[in-house]
């Protein structure tokens, strides 16, 4: 293949002069406008196969003066190829303050390049800090949903409130995206991913969304062409695209973007990393072309960048952190296992020396009133008996000698309110974190959310019955419940952290009502959560 990063190297910088482009632009007589602009370009327009933006558009990674826009070109998405010609298509993008378009204040031109899926990525700059704005694209013939986005408030300003969204674990086959539909008419800044925004699984006809999908898509993801059409298949979900649409999100990512229970360079029950490399890279280019990220995170060749840090104002900080790619294999190995004196030695780690040190220096430094750890796995122990034999090791527990070291940091640097954010378990917990888990007087450190699966495990009644019983012997876990979907609403003031778990009654059906099930505060300078 050739080398897709060089294309879009070239090609990202060709930004049409904004004024000429808003003597084009009146009312979208973008066609004949596109024409002029393809000729200073020098693209070819082959007629599509249909309407190019069935997978709709996103924003992400809010900056005080920016955001990242995201589409892919795609008439067929349940086709290799998307339906595209192997050609490169000019795309226009364009940002205005009005709905209409009547003022576009940042526009240009991209290439959508075969190489990356005809995926568009635009990183905006120039724009005005705590802001909202409207975005679209539009090729020669056809122009996308307008979608909706909104600024990062200045570097240190004074920022009142905050309210986000967060979720993971959204298995297409096993339920509708239900919570989704609740979401996007929640009054939101942000919507942060922790990631298995995909399964790697095959995907069959019939199941919860009575679906006809191609007989393809039963086999397992493991080329790239077949983790594009994974994601062309989640994508075309319209309550996935409304939120999309809606508001900026921030993602990352946990195991099934590439293979279950992966850690770094090994797959599961695996301790040879060749095949499974080779597998891994095409995984996180699918991820890379279909996630509104920063071009920063496109796959290189020695890493892909995705812990990343993203501010708002003087009132919280979210580090983003990538607990899969720099994982060493699990040091006592997969799965429900007893621990072992490896979870303690200092080279097992689950974010990399480099990440780690990254992390610190950032909560080290910061001012911000609320300073969030967004993450794949959970980060609280949890006993799987009285005394402590087993352990889940693919979350920290497998980890334990790098948890104590982060929390001990944090506490001996005394953090301002550090609160993690966490997916993965298809469950909800609330957790005071400690850094000595072996010291029951140890003082509370942080505080963690752990959000449930927005459909995966479905209606199904399993880990209720399973870990429920296992909480008793975990007293620092104030809040479990296995068995409900949804997602998590996180409201913010300089004087407290509210968190409403918002639940579905079933995502068997795509128009289940959403309620508040529980609700708990941290206080400004007292960690650990308490329900009201
Ligand atoms: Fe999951
Ligand atoms: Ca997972």
């Amino acid at each position: 293949m050739s080398d897709p990063r060089r294309a879009l190297a070239t090609l990202d910088g060709q930004v049409i002069d904004r004024r000429r482009f808003l003597a084009f632009t009146g009312a979208l007589a973008g066609a004949a406008a596109f024409a002029q602009l393809r000729g200073d370009l020098g693209y070819a327009a082959p007629p599509l196969k249909g309407y190019p933006f069935r997978l709709g558009v996103a924003s992400g990674d809010p900056l005080p003066g920016g955001v990242s826009l995201w589409t892919r070109l795609a008439p067929e998405p349940l086709v290799n190829g998307g339906g595209m010609p192997p050609k490169d298509i000019a795309v226009q993008w364009q940002v205005a303050t009005d709905e209409g378009f009547a003022n576009v204040v940042r526009s240009g031109t991209v290439a959508a390049i075969p190489e990356l899926a005809h995926s568009v990525h635009v990183d905006v700059r120039g724009l005005n800090p705590a802001t909202g704005y409207f975005y679209r694209f539009v090729t020669a013939n056809d122009a996308s949903p307008v979608g909706r986005t909104r600024t990062a408030p200045a570097a240190r300003a004074a920022v009142p409130g905050l309210r986000f969204a967060f979720a993971s674990c959204q298995k297409w086959d096993d339920g509708f995206y239900t919570p989704y539909r609740h979401m996007a008419e929640e009054d939101l800044q942000l919507v942060i991913h922790l990631g298995d925004y995909i399964y790697e699984y095959g995907v069959g006809s019939g199941g919860v969304r009575g679906a006809t999908v191609p007989t393809f898509l039963g086999k397992e993801c493991f080329t790239l062409d077949r983790y594009r059409l994974q994601y062309g298949l989640y994508k075309t979900d319209p309550d996935l695209q409304e939120v999309h649409r809606l508001f900026p999100w921030a993602v990352t990512w946990d195991d099934h973007e590439v293979d279950n229970d992966y850690s770094g360079i090994y797959p599961e029950f695996d301790t040879t990393s060749n095949w499974f490399l080779k597998r891994r890279a095409a995984a996180y280019q699918a991820w890379f072309e279909h996630m509104p990220v920063p071009l920063s995170s496109k796959p290189g060749r020695d890493e892909t960048r995705v812990y990343r840090r993203i501010a708002y104002g003087d009132i919280a900080e979210f580090n983003m952190l990538d607990t899969r790619q720099y994982r060493t294999d699990n040091p006592c190995g997969d799965g429900e296992q007893p621990p072992c004196d490896g979870g303690f030695d200092p080279s097992a780690t689950m974010t990399g020396d480099t990440q780690e040190a990254w992390l610190l220096d950032n909560l080290e430094r910061s001012n911000s009133r609320w300073n969030v750890i967004a993450q794949g796995v959970l980060m609280g122990q949890l006993k799987h008996d009285a005394d402590g034999g087993r352990f889940w090791n693919d979350s920290w527990d497998g980890w334990p000698g790098q948890r104590q070291r982060v929390l001990q940091h944090i506490a001996d640097a005394g953090v301002g309110n550090p609160v993690v954010i966490t997916g993965d378990w298809h469950s909800t917990f609330v957790n005071d974190l400690k850094a000595d888990y072996e010291d029951e007087n140890a003082p509370v450190v942080a505080t963690e959310f752990v959000g449930t699966s927005i459909s995966s495990n479905g209606d199904c009644i399993c880990y209720g019955p399973y870990y429920g019983p296992m909480i008793p012997f975990n007293p620092d876990i104030k809040f479990f419940d296995g068995d409900r979907r949804g997602y998590v609403l996180c409201t913010l003031d300089h004087d407290r952290w509210r968190t409403d778990l918002r639940m579905v009654p079933t995502v068997s059906t795509r128009d289940a009502p959403v309620s508040t099930f529980a609700s708990f505060v941290v206080e400004d300078g007292t960690p650990g959560a308490v329900q009201v």
